[in-house]
């Protein structure tokens, strides 16, 4: 296996309920490294251009919104296939269809307000992690 990075989002809704170290020791007790990190409060364009995959989307103008309602945290995760992992890690999109003991399960309320972003694959990944660390060239896509 290879050693992966994958760029992960502690939404407003997780930051709000003041459980970013919560979430944080999801990642290092299952082998995920914190390997960058910075919080931040997107603006309207900044969070239109993370999720412009979805732009198509209906649900796409409440999801900038809900992003761009108060501070987020960014990281990036390092480990051994990390994206799956972390996904592994999150829980559906749904969290009422999210697995017991998922962060999503534990700690998000509706698919709108669902406490963590993932990337799903290394394409996004890499795009991903460019998007917020561009002075980070070391872990694009390695
Ligand atoms: P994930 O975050 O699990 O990768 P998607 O990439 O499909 O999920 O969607 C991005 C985000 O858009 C979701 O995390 C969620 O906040 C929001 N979203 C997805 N589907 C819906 C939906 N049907 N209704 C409202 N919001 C949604
Ligand atoms: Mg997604």
């Amino acid at each position: 296996m290879t050693v992966e990075h994958t760029l992960s989002i502690i939404k407003p809704d997780a930051v709000a309920k003041n459980v970013i170290g919560k979430i944080y020791s999801r990642f290092e007790t299952n082998g995920l490294k914190i390997v960058a990190s910075r919080m931040a409060w997107l603006s309207e364009q900044e969070a239109g251009g993370f999720y412009v995959v979805h732009k198509e989307r209906p649900f796409f103008k409440d999801l900038v919104q809900f992003m761009i309602s108060g501070p987020v945290m960014i990281q990036v995760l390092e480990g051994e296939n990390s994206i799956a992992k972390n996904r592994e890690l999150m829980g559906a999109t749904d969290p009422k269809k999210a697995e017991a003991g998922t962060i999503r399960a534990d700690f998000a309320e509706s698919i709108d307000a669902n406490a963590v972003h993932g990337s799903d694959g290394p394409d996004t990944a890499k795009v991903e992690i460019a998007y917020f660390f561009p002075e980070l060239s070391v872990f694009r896509g390695r």
